[in-house]
């Protein structure tokens, strides 16, 4: 069904004003930058613990990576994926579940057993390649959630604190590390009092509160065909995740562009008929888990998706932007929606 949508120009200049603005009257104003999980991320707060709760997420997020690292040598992840079996903290065992969950609710489109493929294909590396089918076909029997056990070392514990691996799998948690992250983000904010702020974790971002001018914060999407946004939305409280081949890719003497999400079932990168998705919901490892799996799943399979989580106790929303122009949003986003004025796609909006 389609329908007229609010335009704005210049739209995406607003968001980068809104982060420059100075503190509403006497509340202090907190700002943090850091590069961590392989992306730049950026923090505004405002409120009087607003400093102290930036700086307890800084170092929340670094403990983060060096546990759920799969690259860093020592790392939770990476001590599982080269012995099969890792002691693993509370903040691990409960991300791993709830991956495990999404890869279930997906129907394995979402699958952190990916990881052999991902280290095979080495796309977000600077050694990337095309491996042959054979290599690809041997590992792909090694991907899928019955692989990975998560346990209890001890009966009487409550939480379980033990990952195990069958011989040869391996865990990326690639695709929604950074939406737990911006979970536990949120929590610290919470527990300061901070009542709005904004955090950009590449492309996992978390909206709290308002704007200093008390209006809800404006969320770009970024075009994935040209420098710019393709669409705004206006939010609050709430985790708005992003996923797009356009993010990260590697292009091939011959000119096949081969992109980091990939496919659990074919052990290929995405030939998707989107060119991002962007997920709206109230927890941010979902968002970003869902982001990735309705990429792979593709448009038709995405909109099915949506309609069956419409009956749960937490439905999301999405916008998707398809390969042949079009951006189609959710019916729950309409009122939060605004089209880019000179982005050249058709909107839709999907119902139920
Ligand atoms: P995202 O940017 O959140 O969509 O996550 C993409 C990253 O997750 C990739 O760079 C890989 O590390 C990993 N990944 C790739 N394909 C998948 C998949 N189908 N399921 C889970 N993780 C994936
Ligand atoms: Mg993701």
């Amino acid at each position: 069904m389609k329908t007229t949508c609010k335009r704005l120009a210049a739209a995406c200049v607003a968001v980068l004003a809104a982060l420059s603005l100075p503190a509403c009257g006497e509340r202090k104003t907190a700002e943090l930058e850091l590069f961590a999980m392989d992306t730049y991320m950026s923090f505004t707060a405002y409120g009087n613990r607003a400093e102290e709760a930036l700086a307890e997420a800084g170092r929340t997020i670094n403990e983060l990576e060096q546990r759920l690292s799969r690259t860093r040598e020592g790392s939770e992840i990476w001590t599982l994926n080269a012995q099969g079996c890792a002691d693993i903290s509370p903040d691990t065992a409960e991300l791993i579940g709830q991956a495990l969950a999404y890869a279930a609710q997906t129907g394995g489109a979402f699958d952190i057993t990916v990881a052999p493929l991902v280290e095979l294909w080495g796309i977000t590396t600077d050694t990337p390649r095309v491996p042959a089918k054979a290599e690809i076909d041997a590992l792909l029997p090694l991907v899928g959630s019955k692989h990975l056990t998560l346990t209890r070392s001890d009966p009487a514990l409550t939480v379980f604190d033990t990952a195990v691996l069958d011989p040869g799998c391996a865990v990326d948690l690639g695709g929604i590390a950074k939406g737990y992250a911006a979970d536990r983000v949120a929590d610290i904010l919470e527990k300061y009092g901070v009542s709005d702020a904004v955090a950009s974790l590449g492309g996992n971002v978390y909206v709290r509160g308002t704007r200093p001018d008390g209006t809800p914060w404006r969320v770009a999407i970024q075009d994935p065909l040209q420098n710019g946004c393709a669409a705004m939305l206006t939010l609050s409280d709430t985790f708005v995740v992003t996923s797009g081949g356009y993010q990260r890719f590697f292009a091939d003497p011959d000119g096949t562009i081969y992109q980091h999400i990939l496919d659990p079932a074919t052990g290929y990168p995405v030939q998707s008929d989107l060119l991002s998705v962007t997920v709206v919901c109230p927890d941010g490892a979902r968002a970003d888990a869902y982001s990735t799996a309705l990429y792979v799943m593709g448009e038709a399979k995405a909109a099915s998706f949506w309609q069956s989580c419409q009956a749960e106790v937490e439905p999301f929303e999405m916008v998707l932007i398809t390969a042949d122009h079009r951006i189609v949003c959710t019916s729950g986003l309409a009122d939060n929606f605004t089209e880019q004025e000179d982005a050249s796609y058709a909107y839709e909006i999907l119902a139920h």
